[in-house]
Order: structure tokens, then sequence, then C-alpha cells
């Protein structure tokens, strides 16, 4: 792959304060539900990543999952010693299974960069969303998490954003399910193409990514999960959907939503918008009970989601959902003479000490250039310092809304400025 193909996440000013919007609003929803941010170091190690990843998984899935991690080899080492993190829910249970007794439950979130690597996509880099509820396996916590997810999409402002459900039954019960779906695939070789029978055969939950239509036709013919969970988990799922529906959350059962990661048991949901006629998956996740046990020897039950906050941004942003603070007052100051840098940040340091968003001009040049830096700066207010008029105790103040100035004196540039943004607020 060529070098100039691949997409790396740069953000530059004109998107980060979009960012910054988003980032505060889902962080406001968290707070309110009592989450706490965990930072994880983007660098893991190669072999407990590895270990995790493959806890749940056979053969050709783990195999998959595994060519899917971007991974460092030391010069020295033949052997890969770190990968670029592809998702987090494994760091966090390590942390979790250090830290957690027995009946506590603890509520946790990251956000920042995930790496994946992906076979036709150019993009490896993507920021993701993470959050966990671990330490309890009611039904209560499972929906509290699902909604906290829709919660997240009306703090931003995003509509129709709905659910699709569909349960994996626990350890018991799918294993019908396995067995009559293996049998399917082989009784039905042919209507398969050769990838999606190996991947579906080594896991029946696996989401393939073929795209032919009699593959998807072949496999909705075979046996549902649904039909095939115990007593406990088609309660549990009735249940779900029960409180979700009250809770006025749209939702829709979906019996081949499926999820690469073999790691989940019952529940398991998507968060789905329909953007420029297309229906995207924005996020998602589910219950995984059985993970801990197999990768920490703790068992901690747990649910937990991600939203891809790419899609989500671009969502955003081609809906124009990002407005920028409004009556934003800004101050240019800048000298017209020479050996005034100490004056200048002198009264720099005063307005910013009060709050005052002040840009100074670095150089010393003519009042028709610094206008023009001014008003391309989108300040207000001009304050202009000149040698003489220092000498006579005043300082130069332009209303560049109003295109008019000013003498002030000197010791009065502070009051003289808050009364400028008072009454510009007035104004609106
Ligand atoms: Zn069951
Ligand atoms: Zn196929």
């Amino acid at each position: 792959m060529a070098m100039e193909s691949l997409r790396f996440h740069e953000f530059m000013p004109d998107k980060v304060w979009k960012w910054k919007i988003l980032e505060e609003r889902v962080e406001k929803v968290l707070s309110l539900h009592d989450y706490q941010e965990i930072r994880l170091s983007v660098l893991q190690d190669y072999q407990v990543l590895h270990t995790g990843i493959t806890a749940l998984m056979q053969g050709y899935e783990a195999d998959n999952a595994v060519k899917s991690v971007l991974s460092l080899s030391l010069p020295e080492s033949k052997l890969s010693l770190l990968s670029l993190r592809p998702e987090g829910t494994i760091s966090v249970l390590h942390h979790t299974a250090r830290i957690i007794n027995d009946g506590e439950v603890h509520r946790f979130y990251y956000m920042g960069p995930m790496f994946r690597k992906a076979e036709a996509i150019n993009q490896m880099e993507f920021y993701q969303l993470g959050v966990e509820l671990l330490g309890s396996e009611s039904i209560l916590s499972e929906n509290e998490v699902i909604s906290l997810g829709m919660k997240i999409f009306q703090e931003l402002g995003l509509n129709g954003v709905h659910l699709e459900l569909n349960s994996y039954g626990c350890s018991e019960c799918r294993i019908a399910f396995f067995e009559d779906l293996r049998e399917y695939l082989k009784n039905h070789t042919t209507d398969f193409c050769k990838s999606c029978y190996e991947e579906l055969y080594a896991n029946p939950f696996s989401e393939t990514q073929c795209m032919d239509a009699a593959c998807k036709h072949s496999l909705k013919q075979g046996p549902q999960i649904g039909n095939y969970l115990c007593k406990t988990c088609k309660a549990n799922f009735d249940k779900v959907k029960k409180i979700q529906a009250n809770l006025g959350n749209s939702y829709k059962v979906n019996p081949h939503l499926f999820k690469n990661f073999a790691y989940y048991n019952e529940t398991v949901f998507d968060f789905m918008v329909t953007h420029e006629g297309k229906e995207l998956v924005i996020g998602g996740g589910g219950r995984y009970d059985y993970l801990s046990t197999r990768i920490t020897g703790k068992q901690i039950p747990a649910v937990g989601f991600f939203i891809n906050l790419d899609v989500l941004f671009e969502i955003m942003e081609s809906k124009r959902m990002f407005r920028e603070k409004e009556n934003d007052f800004k101050v240019y100051l800048c000298s017209e003479s020479e050996n005034l840098e100490m004056m200048t940040l002198q009264i720099a340091q005063e307005l910013h000490g009060n709050g005052i968003k002040t840009i100074i001009s670095p150089e010393t040049t003519d009042t028709k250039t610094e206008i023009k830096q001014a008003i391309a700066k989108q300040c207000s207010l001009m304050l202009i310092i000149r040698d003489d008029n220092i000498r006579e105790g005043k300082i130069l103040m332009r209303n560049l809304m109003k295109e008019h100035q000013d003498y002030i004196p000197l010791k009065d540039t502070l009051p003289a400025v808050l009364l400028a943004r008072k009454a510009m607020k007035q104004e609106g």
C-alpha cells in the first residue's frame, strides 16, 4: 500500500473547536450518570492484547481478529512486542480486576484514537468512545447502559437514532443454535461463498463483510438464535425490549445483529442512524459476562458500548450542528512605537487576568495594517499604544464595530474595555 493512500487523523483549529463541543456534551451526560474517565495508553503489550482478543474465539475467527491489530516490531527483535490499541475493553477489564471488591460496581469511559487494519480501507485510525459498567449482571444495569447511549445522542441534538437489539443467549442455550447453524451450513455449502462459509462455521455470530446478497439471503433462511433462547434468556430479552420501549427509545429486533467479537452474551445492541439515505451503525455494544474470567481469572459481569466518534462527528458536521459561541468579545492590542514591549505585555496581563480575550500584535507596524489584522481575527476592540500618547498618560481605543476611536486615560484601560464589552453585549 502506498504511503500517500493512508489517512491519519489530523484536525486543524477549524475542526478542533467542534470536537471540543462534542466531547464536552458527551462528558456532561457521562458525568451525570457517575461514569469516570480512564486514560489508557495507546500502546499495548502485544501478548496481553492477543490473549484478550482471542479469549473466546476459535481458529479462523481468532486469526482474523489478530490480523487486524497494528503491531510494531522493534528492530532488535523479530517478535511484535507492542501494539496500537484496537479497543479499550481488555485494558479496562485488567484494571478493574486489580481494584474491584466483591459487590462493587464500577462505571468507566474512555475516549480517543483506536487503530485497526482493515483491507480496502485506508483509514486505520478512528476515534472512539468506550463506556463500561462492571460488576453487575442485572437487567437494570444493562438498560442503564443502553439508555445512556441514547441519552448522549439526545444531548448532542442528533435525532432519529434508534436501537437494533438481539440476544446471544447464555453459554447453555446458544450451544444448540451453534450446532444447528453448523449443520445448516453443511447442508447448504453451495449457497454460501467460501469465505462466508468458513467464517460462519468458525463463529456463527460472525458479522461477515461479504456483499453477496445470496449469502445474506441464505443466512436468513437458516436457524435464528431467537428460537433457541432458554426461559431465563428469553424473559430477560423481553424485559429489555419492554423497558426500552417504555423509555421512549425506538428499537427493532434484528435476529442477524451479529458482532465479530464472540465475547458477548445475552443482550447485544447497535445504535443506528439514517443519514443521507443510508442506515449507519454509529455505535453498539452488549453484555460480556464471560470475558473477564478468561483473560483476568476474575469473574466480573459487565456491559458496555462504543460510539464511533468519527461517524458521529461527520454526521453532526454535515448537518451543521456545531455553532460557535456568539458575541465572543476579543481585544486586539498593538504598539506603533519601538521599545513598548513591557507596556504592551503589562496591559495584556491585566486584560487576561480579568478574563478578556486579548490578542497581541507581535510586530510594530502602521495603523492600517493593524486594523486589517484585528478584523481578520474578528476582534471587536483595538488598543493602540504610541510613544507620544503614553508620555501624556493616554492610549487610543478603537471600536471596530462602530469604526469609532477615542483616547482614554492609560490608568483607566481596564474599566474602559469592560464598559465597551458591556455596551457591545447589550447591543447584541
Ligand atoms: Zn440461556
Ligand atoms: Zn459470502
